[in-house]
């Protein structure tokens, strides 16, 4: 060979390996046609008699799919587990071997089939997609040769691209693409909270900020290594400005924890090995994929867990660079996977939820979460089962990855057997039976057995819900949270936007009352328009009616809206203040909403009413009961307050029950308190929405339960199979009992009377 030029100038041969791989990849033919290919063409571009490609399946068996070079026979035939042979070894290793004398490796296992024993040297690279072994390419040559890091680069780069189309679903189901990081190799069964029932199954969608790399073969290298050495420097930059900001100036853990991470930013190794990836004909943001995938693979062998960690390290700085490289991730396109999308994610706001096409998520899954977290209470509203407190889940699933979620009895299988697959595909058939039996409940009343009208009321915040209460025949709208509208947009909605909305669902109720919230924001409810500071304890700082009389021109402007809706549509409506205090509160907040009904002047009643959510008004029932028009228990935060007890929090969720000697007292106080002075009450919360609670506030006084809408159908079921008399002597004389629950009594109850729970 003459002269050296730089390097990036001197090696075309990759590149034109790269570029004929792309041009193969975008043709026609069958994925098996382009993998003959394939093999083909890297054969005789890096000089080997063999090219082999083997692909991963079920069960962590490697099968040769594609062969230039050994028995066609062998095809499909030849069949290696993973550890087993130099190609089960490469596997398991997630790394490349290059080997001048292959049949000496201790790990050489000799295929008849295949005809190998006449090529004596062989190089073998993992084919690697979200950091995990979907198969292994493997070139052989007859003479001992000595290949060099030059070309195991050039067969890595291919086996990049070839990922795709290994991964794209011709070739094998991808549910067979099983993970390499030895942690979950196999299905598993994973136990978590339930927080929506129901059954889903679908495709993993991890939720990290994600971005689709489009382009990933270089058309210029040198254009792809400024553009990577730009990136380094911003993202440097941006480093060093988080370094001197205010709250890195203490010293502490956290600035050690940086400065680690800002040394790890500038690791001269991680940065050469994209600058070989692009050399190798990659595009920048290709290269960091390429390299991160890599160290995902290596890293998932390493016992150190300190070491292991630091892949999270390189992944948030490889995600940095990607912005810089491609600007702001896009969403995955949901509508694209066939089972539809099962979404995994540490913690999700509600509007995070919201991000997603509701249409095509079958179910969520958490690694924290509460039932009375409102994004368990959106997916409820949609629909969607949601598993909470599955600790770990982010690591043992990696895109695509087939599941099942179980929201019914708390449980998700990954990558399960064609067995379990079956029998929830039979379950899912049952549920469609039970739903199509609440369809025949639809046009029945909800009275008891011994005559007791229960009210059933819908639970929305979006359009959608006050479409589905119609269909299920609910009574109306018992509570409406208005600030789902506001978080689903980027500012604040006008007067007039917010009265076509309050237009809009008063039209979609058709006659049905509607209670309107006003906005219940703070807690994990922010709008970004609208500063906070941040709280210690969000839930019980500012928020709800506390922003509202602070702000008084957001709330007058939302009841105008509200007032002015009713008036257009002719209805009478009701609305109602989030976490009231003190009646001083209610008293403010109705002044003010007197004001925009002299003002609109509507000839319809528009009614005021607060909710019960803090314990401290529990001690002015009787002043409260003369000033409201209505009352609504908001057991979600009323519980969380009576017990002090964080409704987000995951280790308590299940801590204190509802069901308690406690909590039922309360609510007796508060259903009698009432009842006595003829004030409609409501619960709202989520436990009127679970039949055995529905039971048990029926039993305690309440006749109006507002839920949900799948649990219309479930409660119903429940009010028209219980005598009321029978269940008030039975709970009467459990409320003075010192239990920690009355569940399991009440569970009885309901057994031995027929009660449908
Ligand atoms: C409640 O607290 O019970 C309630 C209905 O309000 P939210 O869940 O929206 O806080
Ligand atoms: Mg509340």
């Amino acid at each position: 060979m003459s002269e050296r030029t730089p390097r990036a100038k001197m090696t075309p041969a990759p590149r034109r390996l790269l570029a004929r791989v792309r041009d193969l990849m975008a043709g026609t033919g069958t994925a098996e046609q382009r993998l003959d290919e394939i093999a083909e063409i890297v054969a005789a571009d890096l000089v080997a008699e063999v090219c082999s490609i083997y692909v991963r399946r079920a069960g962590d068996i490697l099968e040769l799919f594609a062969t230039r070079g050994l028995k066609p026979s062998a095809v499909h035939n030849t069949r290696l587990r993973v550890g087993e042979g130099i190609v089960g070894e490469i596997a398991a290793l997630a790394r490349p071997f290059a080997l001048a004398d292959a049949q000496e490796h201790p790990s050489f296992a000799y295929r008849p089939e295949t005809g190998e024993e006449a090529f004596h040297s062989m190089m073998g690279v993992p084919i690697l997609r979200s950091g995990r072994v979907i198969g292994v390419m493997a070139v052989q040559n007859r003479t001992r040769r000595n290949y060099n890091e030059e070309e195991v680069e050039s067969l890595q780069t291919v086996a990049m691209v070839l990922a795709e189309l290994v991964a794209g679903g011709e070739l094998i189901d991808p549910h067979e693409l099983l993970p390499a990081d030895g942690l979950a190799s196999a299905p598993l069964r994973l136990e978590g909270l339930r927080l929506n029932g129901g059954i889903g199954i679908g495709q993993a969608i991890v939720h990290r900020p994600h971005f689709r790399i489009e382009r990933l073969v270089a058309e210029d290298p040198d254009v792809e290594l400024e553009r990577l050495q730009t990136a380094f420097v911003e993202m440097h930059g941006a480093i060093d400005d988080m370094m001197t900001s205010e709250h890195m100036k203490a010293s502490g853990e956290h600035r050690d924890i940086m400065e680690t991470y800002s040394m790890i930013a500038r690791d001269q190794g991680w940065i050469k090995r994209m600058e070989e990836a692009i050399k190798a004909g990659l595009t920048a943001e290709a290269a960091v994929q390429r390299v991160l995938d890599d160290l995902r693979a290596r890293m998932a062998q390493v016992n150190d867990p300190y070491l292991r960690e630091r892949v999270h390290d390189f992944e948030d700085l490889a995600f940095r660079l990607l912005q810089h490289l491609l600007g702001e991730p896009s969403g995955p396109d949901l509508s694209k996977l066939e089972d539809g999308a099962v979404l995994i994610a540490k913690s999700l706001g509600p509007a995070q939820l919201l991000d997603y096409d509701a249409d095509h998520l079958t179910g969520v899954i958490l690694e924290e979460g509460s039932p009375t977290a409102h994004v368990a209470i959106i997916a409820r509203a949609l629909d969607i089962p949601v598993i909470g407190r599955i600790k770990g889940v982010m690591d043992r699933v990696s895109e695509g990855d087939p599941i099942i979620v179980d929201g019914d009895r708390a449980q998700v299988f990954l990558r399960p057997g064609d067995d379990i697959r079956r029998s929830f595909l039979d379950t899912i058939r049952v549920h469609k039976e039970r739903k199509e039996y609440y369809n025949e409940l639809i046009p029945l009343p909800s009275d008891t057995k011994d005559s007791q009208h229960v009210t059933l009321l819908a639970n929305a915040g979006l359009l959608v819900d006050v479409e589905h209460m119609r269909d299920l025949g609910a009574e109306g709208i018992g509570l409406f949270r208005t600030e789902i509208q506001f978080m689903m947009r980027t500012e604040l909605p006008g007067i007039d936007d917010q009265t076509e909305l309050y237009r809009r669902i008063l039209e979609t109720a058709d006659g049905r009352h509607v209670t309107f919230r006003t906005l219940d924001v703070g807690s994990d409810k922010t709008l970004p328009y609208i500063e906070s500071d941040e709280e210690e304890n969000p839930s019980m700082g500012w928020r709800a009616i506390r922003v509202g009389l602070d702000r008084p021109m957001l709330l007058r402007r939302q009841m105008r809206a509200m007032v002015r809706a009713a008036k257009q549509c002719e209805t009478d409506i009701s609305i109602m203040f989030p976490m009231v205090t003190e009646i001083e509160e209610f008293v403010a907040a109705r002044k003010l909403l007197d004001r925009e009904i002299e003002s609109e002047a509507p000839d319809r009643k528009i009614n005021a009413g607060a909710m019960l959510e803090v314990p401290g008004l529990l001690f002015q029932m009787e002043q409260l009961l003369e000033e409201v028009d209505f009352l609504s228990v908001g057991s979600n935060d009323l519980m969380q307050f009576l017990f002090a007890t964080d409704r987000g929090n995951p280790r308590l969720s299940d801590r204190y029950d509802t069901l308690s000697p406690a909590a039922l007292r309360m609510l007796k106080t508060v259903a009698d308190a009432c009842n006595d002075a003829n004030v409609p009450v409501t619960v709202c919360g989520e436990m009127a929405g679970r039949p055995l609670e529905a039971m048990a506030l029926v039993g305690l006084g309440y006749r109006r339960l507002s839920m949900a809408n799948p649990s219309i159908g479930p409660v119903k079921e429940m009010t028209r199979s219980l005598n009321v008399k029978d269940l008030q002597g039975f709970v009467a004389p459990l409320l003075g009992s010192s239990e920690h629950s009355l569940r399991g009594k009440l569970r009885s109850f309901a057994l031995d009377h027929g009660v449908a729970v």
